[in-house]
């Protein structure tokens, strides 16, 4: 019986990979529960109050490091990748580098991938309830107390980079990851090999040095916390950091020697919408509640509102190069009845003087410098 009962678990192991593939991840791995190394970390990263003002990282106690206290029962976990990134979207580094134009984290371009993955995952479930009698799980995509990138590299899917995320050496760290918490003993896979190495890159690469040592990130200074999970004002020692990055950061990523191996997304719903890939500050600034409801529907950028929408925007105009459209955008916002809006374009206002005055100031040294002693120089500096 015990040995018909691990046929039974590995011909349906099997199979799972196989409908997993079909419903469009990319990658699937089976995982137990001990996740007792991981609760250690973090537990001290929540002592140490680097998750900032992210209380639902501790509000559950044990229950994320946990899984059978989040569903009583649970033994196995399934975890799922899909792959996000677009070929078609605007290069990243060239948006980087134009700081004019908004920057939006590429895994936020399209639909909001909680809808598309809880559909598949539930759909993924659904086989599994039907292939075997007793079944009892749930799905999850980000979306309550699960360790997931510990779940997953436990699952073979790949290593936990020192940006913390999940990283394989076929995938890069492109992709989302999704849950299943079940209740049957399924074959566990083994995990992956670690493989940074000595590189540095993503701690030498990040804008704020969130990243405070390897596998440690200080929420608090990371640009993703503050553009999307912070819902106050925006620390001013950061803002000229944040540079053109309206929602979320993938600096680390960027600069992670692995993502050229990150496959392209066929999925139509993480599709490029509203060319928000390569969109002027000015134009996204200029949008009303009424657009921005509209437009962002369905995405999950529409989660951080109007309001911290503007509050991004305003700090990324700030930072973008000194002309009159930035300072018209600006003031158009600085009677905003939100208080926030108002503080954060103020804040940008103020940055523009700066970078009109230091302009003005670059200008009359050259003017000083090249001008020769007498009338010429009087007439230069208008100081007549
Ligand atoms: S997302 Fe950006 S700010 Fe956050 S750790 Fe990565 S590079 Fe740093
Ligand atoms: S950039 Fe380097 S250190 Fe950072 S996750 Fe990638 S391989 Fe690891």
């Amino acid at each position: 019986m015990l040995n018909e009962n691990r046929v039974h678990y590995a011909a349906l192991a099997a199979k799972i990979r196989i409908w997993a593939l079909e419903l469009g991840f990319q990658a699937v791995g089976i995982s137990d529960i001990d996740l007792s190394t991981a609760e250690n970390g973090l537990l001290e990263w929540l002592s140490s109050g680097l998750h900032g003002e992210m209380d639902y990282m501790a509000k559950h106690g044990t229950k994320r490091s946990r899984p059978s206290e989040l569903l009583p029962g649970t033994i196995r976990v399934i975890s799922l990748s899909m792959n996000y990134a677009q070929a078609d979207a605007f290069d990243s580094r060239q948006v980087l580098l134009s700081p004019e134009r908004a920057f939006i984290s590429r895994y936020a371009l399209g639909r909001d991938y909680h809808k598309v993955l809880r559909k598949r995952l539930t759909k993924l479930a659904d086989k599994i309830r039907q292939e075997s009698e007793g079944f009892n799980g749930r799905v999850f995509t980000d979306s309550a107390p699960v360790l997931e990138v510990e779940l997953a590299q436990k699952a073979g899917l790949g290593w936990r980079g020192k940006h913390t995320l999940l990283l394989s050496r076929t995938q890069g760290s492109q992709f989302f990851l999704g849950e299943i918490y079940l209740n049957l003993p399924l074959p566990i896979d083994k995990p992956q090999k670690a493989h940074c190495g000595s590189c540095n890159n993503c701690l030498d690469n990040c804008p704020t040095q969130a990243i405070i040592a390897p596998y440690r990130v200080d929420a608090r200074r990371c640009i993703s916390y503050m553009t999307i999970e912070l819902k106050g004002h925006i620390p001013v020692e950061f803002r000229p950091l944040i540079g053109n990055r309206i929602y979320g950061c993938d600096d680390c990523q960027l600069a992670c020697p692995w993502n050229v191996f990150a496959k392209t997304s066929l999925e139509p719903d993480f599709a490029v919408r509203h060319g928000l890939d390569n969109s002027s500050l000015i134009e996204l600034f200029a949008w009303d509640e009424a657009t921005f409801n509209s437009r962002l529907a369905g995405s999950a950028i529409y989660r951080i509102g109007f309001e911290q929408w503007l509050r991004n925007i305003a700090v990324a105009l700030g930072n973008a190069p000194a002309s009159p459209a930035v300072m018209t955008a600006l003031q158009s916002r600085a009677t905003s009845t939100s208080a926030l809006v108002r503080a954060h374009v103020n804040w940008a206002l103020a940055q523009q003087d700066r970078l009109v005055n230091h302009r003005q100031a670059l200008n009359f040294n050259a003017a000083v410098s090249n001008a020769q002693p007498g009338a010429n120089f009087i007439q230069t500096i208008g100081a007549d």
